[in-house]
């Protein structure tokens, strides 16, 4: 037995040279992320990978802007290695400017698949490092700026996304708005209305133009969150439309399922991203973001990278109808 299994002594001793390693390991950085930890080449402690609570205080007007972060959120733009998974594959990202959008349009880019990407008119100068790094991998890179909040933009969105790149068969709805308020108390019907357009509305009209688009091996992927299981009632309204994200995939992966279409969710925990500093949470939970979960820092959205690649990936082909979590240990999908 001893052969086989470690001794509880060997086990606590093995625990005490991770937690040495822990402390000397680099603080953060993309770069410094691929360095040797506790010995072994290219074993990366998430732990320490990644900047921890506290952060500075820090607050900009919806929908906020990439470059302006402090920290600077890891999108993958110096990480993320490809590996042909996506070869001449045609993606359509919403929100693909910043946050976990941007991870994706990297992602797939460098994985061999042309990117058209939506944003807001005032996101112009995050979508337009997005456009240059999906160039630099030698794909084409496509922006359609507009609010997804009207029927007709969803419907032109698809079309010139179809024009552009000669058909679409990755689609990932991922925009979405998120503004805290204390409690269902201080929400007015404006607010409560502008997040069911952006987030419920905005990839039903997106979904709907497109899936008459997309060829059997296609995946629809939606960006959900842990809000959609375990809702915060700061989040009162955005938490339900989390909920409604999470419906939307498991329902349209039945309708598709027959067609050769998978369709997928992504429940993030707390990213560092702008949607959080844009109204998104108080500075108050800003400066502790992330601190609550059993990693005790917030998910940078290269993290999520390689999740929406899988899902869109060949490989993945009896994943449909799932939701795939990435919160650092807590929550729930
Ligand atoms: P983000 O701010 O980088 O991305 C959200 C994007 O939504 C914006 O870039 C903007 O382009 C787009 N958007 C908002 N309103 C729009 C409109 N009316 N028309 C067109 N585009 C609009 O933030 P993010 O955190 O990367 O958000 C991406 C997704 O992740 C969202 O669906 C969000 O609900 C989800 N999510 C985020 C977190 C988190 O902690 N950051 C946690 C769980 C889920
Ligand atoms: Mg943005």
């Amino acid at each position: 037995m001893k052969n086989d299994f470690m001794t509880r002594r060997e086990a606590v001793t093995g625990l005490g040279v991770g937690i040495a390693g822990l402390a000397v390991s680099p603080a953060f950085g993309a770069e410094s992320n691929i360095e040797p930890s506790n010995g072994f080449a290219g074993m990366e402690n998430p732990t320490t990978k990644y900047p921890r609570p506290p952060f500075k205080p820090q607050q900009q007007p919806f929908p906020g802007l990439s470059s302006k972060m402090d920290p600077q959120p890891d999108n993958g733009e110096k990480s993320y290695k490809g590996s042909g998974r996506l070869t001449g594959r045609k993606a359509l990202i919403t929100g693909g400017d910043s946050g976990m959008g941007r991870a994706a349009a990297i992602a797939f880019a460098r994985e061999g698949a042309d990117v058209v990407i939506n944003y807001l008119p005032a996101e112009e100068e995050d979508a337009k490092e997005v456009i240059d790094l999906i160039t630099k991998a030698g794909r084409k890179g496509y922006a359609i700026p507009g609010d997804l909040r009207e029927e007709t933009f969803c419907k032109r969105l698809v079309e010139d996304s179809v024009k552009r790149m000669g058909g679409l068969d990755i689609v990932v709805s991922n925009a979405a708005r998120q503004q805290t308020k204390p409690s269902i108390l201080d929400i007015s019907s404006e607010d409560f209305d502008a997040t069911m357009k952006t987030n419920i509305y905005g990839p039903f009209w997106l979904l709907k133009a497109a899936i008459p688009h997309l060829n059997p091996g296609s995946s629809i992927i939606v960006t959900t969150s842990e809000q959609a299981t375990d809702p915060s009632p700061e989040l009162f309204d955005y938490a339900q439309t989390k909920a409604a994200n999470t419906s939307t995939v498991r329902s349209l992966a039945k309708f598709l399922a027959p067609k050769g279409v998978r369709v997928n969710g992504v429940a993030p925990g707390p990213i560092w991203t702008p949607l959080q500093v844009a109204g998104g949470a108080t500075n108050e939970k800003l400066m502790q973001f992330g601190k609550a979960t059993p990693m005790g820092r917030p998910g940078q959205p290269a993290e999520l990278a390689s999740i929406y690649v899988q899902l869109a990936d060949n490989g993945a082909s009896y994943s449909t109808g799932q939701i795939y979590g990435a919160m650092g240990g807590g929550g729930q999908p």
